[in-house]
């Protein structure tokens, strides 16, 4: 969609679509109340005050509703909007948003509630993605910090650095049109300027690698021969009968990948078990997806069997992840009084040692408490920080070399753009068409 279409009335299902307690529909535009006064029983809308009724289709009933009126500008988008409240079943839905459409509202894209939000200035874009990652957050973790973003935390950071930088802009400018009321900013000044702009986009990077790691995840392969309990330690950390376990070597032959919420999402990998002796054709080719998936994974899980003791084929695997990071496990303490320290030593069957194994594991996956992440940011806008940061430095260096302050301008300017560019005050439609893209319809 264009960002210069006309603001038609749009609507959609902003519920997830399947049996639940209620479903909502949401209508956002010039025409909402209308629509409503055609198919409510019951529409003398006031601010802040719900209705109840029904709907209807002509004189037959579809359900018994809420409707939430909400009056312009005062709104998610900034337009009327109007939510129905019905039950919340797949066809009750279903059936009223057809009705809404059959009067006039038009099906809304994925992201355009909030896109209407941006372009109606309820929102800046930092805003606006951070409700994107609020919905798409894998773990209750990264849901929590994205609200510091949605409240404004970044927005505001950012408007400071950019009066930070308009200020010096201001006065370089003054100096160069009006020559002979307005002195020039000295050089030394314009060096302690850029060089405290620059320390503001430096605090705000270095939370962009946890950010990342918290938007991204890592992946987690748990590798080791035959038997040692792989599967079994895959389900102990997941909570889950998801592999097979059986006494029987060469059961694990696909690769299993599921998410453990650790603070950051952790991809599990259960492979199948590496060994060289009696190898058939499929179990192969299983052991070859092992390897692969050993080497891609950020972290790898090795474990033998304690009572058996390290033999030469583990003492094979395990270095074949020694120089990744990786975490030593030996299993089945159970039947084994044997500990050597360096090793974490547990039961996959009865759950000794997987609480300490879990604690280990987020340390080593990220040792960050969210809280203390202050800035948040996406590839996106790490991207625009690094060129306003770039040009700063280009400022800088050109006032620590004296250049004509014109030419110290543009650079000053380039920095301003790329600030405006992650709030979303200077954007193209494709950046901002691909940003909604990611949202799910209805929001
Ligand atoms: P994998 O081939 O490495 O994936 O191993 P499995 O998880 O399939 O386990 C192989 C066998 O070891 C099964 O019979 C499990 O019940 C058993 N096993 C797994 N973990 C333990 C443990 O901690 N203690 C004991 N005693 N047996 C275990």
């Amino acid at each position: 969609m264009n960002i210069l279409d006309e603001f038609d009335t749009i609507t959609a299902i902003a519920t997830p679509i399947g049996t639940g307690g209620v479903g909502i529909i949401r209508i956002s535009g010039d025409k909402a109340f209308d629509i409503i006064k055609n198919i409510f029983t019951n529409p003398n809308f006031e601010p802040k005050k719900f209705n109840h009724g029904w709907i209807k289709d002509g004189k037959e009933k579809i359900d018994e509703v809420i409707v939430l009126p909400f009056f312009a500008p005062n709104s998610y988008t900034g337009e009327d909007v109007a939510e129905i409240q019905c039950h919340g079943g797949v066809n009750v839905v279903k059936n009223i948003l057809n009705l809404v459409l059959k009067n006039g509202a038009r099906l809304a894209e994925r992201g355009e509630f909030t896109k209407r939000a941006f372009l109606n200035k309820r929102m800046d874009l930092s805003q606006a993605e951070a409700v994107a990652d609020i919905i798409h957050s894998k773990t209750s973790d990264f849901a929590k910090i994205s609200t510091k973003n949605l409240s404004g935390v970044l927005k505001e950071k950012i408007s400071e650095i950019r009066n930070d930088i308009f200020e010096v802009l201001s006065k370089i400018t003054a100096g160069i049109d009006f020559p002979e009321d307005v002195l020039e900013p000295d050089y030394d000044y314009l060096i302690d300027s850029f060089q405290a702009i620059k320390d503001s986009i430096n605090k705000i990077l270095s939370g962009a690698n946890t950010s990342n790691i918290f938007r991204q995840g890592i992946s987690v392969a748990i590798v080791g021969k035959p038997n040692v309990g792989k599967s079994s330690l895959f389900n102990a950390l997941l909570s889950l009968n998801r592999a097979i376990v059986t006494d029987i070597a060469g059961t694990t032959r696909d690769i299993l990948r599921e998410t453990l919420d650790l603070g950051v999402p952790v991809t599990l990998i259960d492979t199948a078990g590496i060994r060289n002796e009696g190898v058939n054709k499929v179990e192969e080719i299983g052991i070859e997806y092992s390897k692969q998936s050993l080497s891609e994974a950020d972290l790898v899980l090795f474990i033998y069997d304690a009572k058996e003791g390290l033999k030469s084929e583990d003492e094979e695997i395990l270095n074949m992840v020694k120089d990744k990071k990786h975490i030593v496990i030996a299993n089945k303490c159970d039947l084994s009084e044997t500990r050597t320290s360096g090793t974490i030593y547990i039961s996959a069957l009865n759950g000794d040692g997987i609480a300490e194994l879990k604690q280990t594991l987020t340390k080593t996956v990220c040792d960050i408490n969210p809280e203390d992440l202050e800035f948040v940011t996406n590839t996106r806008q790490q991207e625009c920080l690094n060129k306003a940061k770039t040009s700063i430095e280009q400022a800088m260096v050109a006032a620590q070399l004296h250049e004509l302050q014109d030419l110290i301008s543009i650079d000053v300017k380039s920095a301003l753009l790329a600030l405006d560019e992650l709030t979303g005050e200077l954007i193209t439609d494709d950046i901002l068409n691909n940003i909604f893209d990611h949202f799910c319809i209805g929001k």
